[in-house]
């Protein structure tokens, strides 16, 4: 085995092509090592059609941007003919060493896939030193194809929620199979409500699933979501995710607060710990400001009291406890509010809770866990982290996928 032979080899280039050339320019930083592949004189190649034998028709110069070599830059040229097939016509042939269109081979397509599942873009950019565009390009080409392979022949249960790319910019809502331990992502796609559901519903139609077949959807308590829900997954049964039933009230808490703060002193740590989760870590001011409300009179006590009693209704054991729970909680919380209006948005919150009771209390006979839903808020900061800079829909939807979709060896696509 020849030098020559053994660099083609690692470059992914097979017979009938060969390295025939290389030459180091060091008039450039970083310096640039060219190496030149081509074919026999008189070599015939199969028509990308049909496979036929055919001379070539004319050759036009490619050149692709392979791995670093050491230090150095490295690129490859190589004249690509145009077969001429008597049934398919003149065709240009693909390279064993790159994929149809791209300015990469496949050897650095790779290497840039595999940094981008550990790391941010920008980072994986400087590393294999490209414009972080030309990164995000390869990677919307892998995880495209490889979304387009997902099978949802046996998806029966999924999970929705929305999430915005960009702080209160676009919004993309994102479909998840239930019954999938790890990588449960199925489909991501831009916007919010009734529609993406429609979208997600010929997505899965594309990909062997069957509408009839999903026997519960988790969701939030949007009617829109809600409707739409009931339209396109006929035999579903929908549960309301506890984790929404929080928010409402963790959201109606925050308003009665802002509301209560513009006549009364409030204790100034109050806002960050009245929105800290049930179980995070507190500072002591934000302790003291807590203990400080519970002694209190004041407005923003009782909606905070009620929200902590909604801990109390999710530990029911059974359905029938969690149906009784969830009564004396309503009734409880309407005595407790009177009818003071700085407490409408508690007030509101109740309503909705007793619209949605029954799909509510799903939660209570579902075979699925909700903790998988509640991971979607791990999920989607990390993908904001990994997309930053580049917070657009395509970018953060692609981002989502190749954090949290099945979506197996990215390079099967080829
Ligand atoms: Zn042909």
């Amino acid at each position: 085995m020849d030098a020559n032979t053994i660099m083609a080899l690692g470059l992914g280039v097979s017979p009938p092509w060969k390295l025939v050339e290389q030459r180091l320019d060091t008039t450039v930083q970083p310096h640039v090592l060219h190496l030149e592949v081509a074919v026999d004189r008189g070599t015939m190649f199969a028509c990308p059609q049909c496979g036929r034998a055919c001379k070539a028709h004319d050759f036009a110069e490619f050149t692709w941007r392979h791995l670093n070599f050491f230090q150095h830059h490295c690129h490859i040229t190589a004249k690509v003919p145009r077969t001429d097939c008597p049934e398919h016509g003149v065709l240009r042939i693909g390279v064993p060493w790159a994929r149809e269109g791209s300015q990469f081979t496949l050897l650095f397509e790779q290497v840039a896939l595999v940094l981008v599942r550990e790391m941010p873009v920008l980072a994986a950019a400087r590393i294999i030193e490209v414009t972080d565009n030309r990164l995000w390009r390869i990677v919307h080409h892998y995880v495209r194809k490889a979304v387009e392979r997902l099978d949802l022949s046996k998806l029966a249960a999924v999970g929705l929620d929305e999430t915005a790319a960009k702080r209160g910019h676009t919004y993309v809502t994102v479909f998840i199979d239930l019954d999938r331990k790890d990588k449960p992502v199925v489909f991501v796609t831009p916007g919010r409500g009734k529609d993406t559901v429609t979208r997600f519903k010929a997505f899965m139609m594309d990909h062997g699933g069957q509408p009839g077949r999903v026997v519960e959807v988790v969701c939030d308590m949007s009617p829109a979501f809600i409707a739409a829900i009931g339209e396109t997954f006929p035999n579903a049964a929908v549960t309301v995710d506890w984790f929404h039933v929080v928010q409402l009230f963790t959201k109606a808490l925050d308003e009665v607060r802002r509301a209560e703060a513009r006549n009364n002193k409030l204790p100034k740590a109050l806002r960050w710990a009245i929105l800290k989760k049930a179980d995070g870590k507190m500072t002591e001011a934000q302790a003291e400001a807590l203990a400080e409300l519970e002694a209190s009179d004041l407005l923003t006590a009782i909606a905070w009291r009620l929200k902590e009693k909604l801990r109390w209704v999710r530990k029911a054991d059974t359905v029938q406890a969690a149906r009784w729970r969830i009564t004396n909680f309503l009734r409880h919380a309407r005595e407790v509010i009177g009818d003071n209006t700085i407490l409408d948005p508690v007030r509101k919150a109740l309503g909705t809770v007793e619209h949605h009771r029954q799909r509510i209390l799903e939660r209570w006979t579902s075979t699925h866990s909700n903790a998988r839903l509640e991971g979607f808020n791990g999920l989607f900061q990390a993908a904001r982290a990994r997309a930053r800079g580049y917070r657009n829909t395509t970018t953060f939807a692609t981002m989502i996928y190749l954090i949290a979709a099945p979506l197996g060896d990215l390079f099967k696509s080829i």
